[in-house]
This record gives structure tokens, sequence and C-alpha cells, in this order.
């Protein structure tokens, strides 16, 4: 006699806001096809990292680390941003991204988009190969050991795989003890082109999203950062 309703907290805070304004006025606060606000949980390595309620598309990410968040630690340089949770793939500092907009006479045109300079909103990180997902933003610094940071994601969705599909239960599993054996021993030749044939055959054959979740992390590290994983060859 204890009813329960799970519900994500962000859409309760927008339900207060739509509710007051009306759907309309709510909308206009963001983008076309992406109206209102979007609650950015930043963290870490920023001065500042917290919740931060904006309207969607309202900050460049660059903004956000920079005015919003009080910039990155003294004395650090940015490294890395995974932009919406732990599951969005990873982006590297210095990348410039391809982006498709409507210019000054209608037509769509296609832009170089620097990282800092991308727009935080659904269409543009999902132009850059990501998504904005549960807002979840976290930036990493040059302190940041990237085969550390994966590897703690892949505990994580280790942990969390309910284990009713072969691929997402074997292959975050797989993928957690190779990242933690390359912490602790050294990789061997073949670990990243392994991981990546893991991570590879979980994403599109699971009856859930977890499996994509559980995949992107890893595609993306590798992809990003092979540096990284070379350099831990023993
Ligand atoms: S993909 Fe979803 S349903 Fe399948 S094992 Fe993973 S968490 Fe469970």
């Amino acid at each position: 006699m204890k009813p329960t309703i799970v519900n994500n907290v962000e859409t309760i805070c927008h339900v207060k806001h739509i509710l007051e304004m009306g759907p309309e006025e709510y909308a206009k606060m963001g983008t076309p096809g992406d109206g209102g606000t979007r609650t950015l949980c930043v963290s870490g390595d920023v001065q500042r990292p917290g919740f931060y309620e904006i309207p969607c598309g309202g900050v460049t990410l660059g903004e956000l680390i920079n005015d919003v968040c009080g910039g990155l630690k003294p004395g650090r340089s940015l490294k890395a941003v995974i932009p919406g949770g732990s599951s969005a793939k990873v982006l590297r500092a210095g990348e410039v991204f391809k982006i498709k907009s409507k210019g000054s006479d209608g037509q769509m045109v296609e832009n170089d988009v620097p990282l800092l300079d991308l727009t935080m909103d659904a269409s543009t990180l999902q132009a850059a190969g990501t998504m904005v997902g549960s807002g979840g933003v976290m930036i990493m610094d040059d302190s940041r050991d990237m085969v550390w940071a994966l590897n703690n994601l892949n505990q994580f969705y280790a942990h969390e795989s309910c284990g009713q599909c072969t691929p997402c239960r074997e292959g975050s599993l797989w993928m957690s003890k190779v990242t933690t054996r390359i912490l602790d021993e050294g990789a061997r030749q073949d670990d990243a082109k392994n991981l990546k044939n893991i991570a590879d055959n979980i994403a599109g054959r699971t009856i859930c999203a977890f499996g994509e979740a559980c995949s992107w992390p890893t595609q993306s590290f590798l992809a990003k950062f092979p540096d990284e994983f070379d350099k831990r060859v023993v």
C-alpha cells in the first residue's frame, strides 16, 4: 500500500516549468526540435563541478567549462570530454568536427567546428559522433590516464549488466578483465584489437540499449586514444 514511482528527477523538474510557463514558452528556451532546458551535471577536472540547468543549446562546451564551471584546474590542459553520461562516446581535445547548419540564405552549409565550440544540444553532439545523452558531462585534464578511465567505466558496466544477453553479460566482463589486466601487468600486442572485437560484437546484439552503452566507451577510447593503449604494450 505504498505506491512507488520511479522517474527521472530532471523530468519532474521540467514538468514544473512547463505547467507554470505553458509548453510553447518553455520550448522557446531551447533550439528548434530540442526545446526547453537540460540539467547538465558537470563532473571531473573543472573548478566548479555541479548541476546547471541551461536552455538546450544555450552554451558551447567551451562556455560550459570556462564560464559556467570556472575553467580547468590551475596549470592543467584539457585532454578529453565525455559529454552525455558514461556511455557517450569520448571526444579528444583538439578535435575538429564537420557540422552542418543553416546558412544566412537558408541553405545547409558544413562548417569545421572545434571541440570547445560545439553547442551543447542533441543534434550538434550527434553530428560530432557522440550524444547529449543524460547530460552527464565529464571533463578530463592532462593528468588523466585514459586506460584507467576506461577500466573504471568497464568495471561499472560489467557490474551493472543484468546478465540476460550473452554478448552483454560476457562481453562487458571480458572488457573489464582485459583493461584491468592492462593496468596491472601491461598490455599484450593484440589487446586493443581484441577489445574492439569484443565491443563490436556486443553493440546491436542485445535486447536492451545497455549493450551499446557498455560498448561505446571501449570503441571510442580505442579510436580516440590509441596511443595510450600502444604505450602500455610490454
Ligand atoms: S543488454 Fe540489457 S538485457 Fe541484455 S544482458 Fe545487458 S543489461 Fe541485460
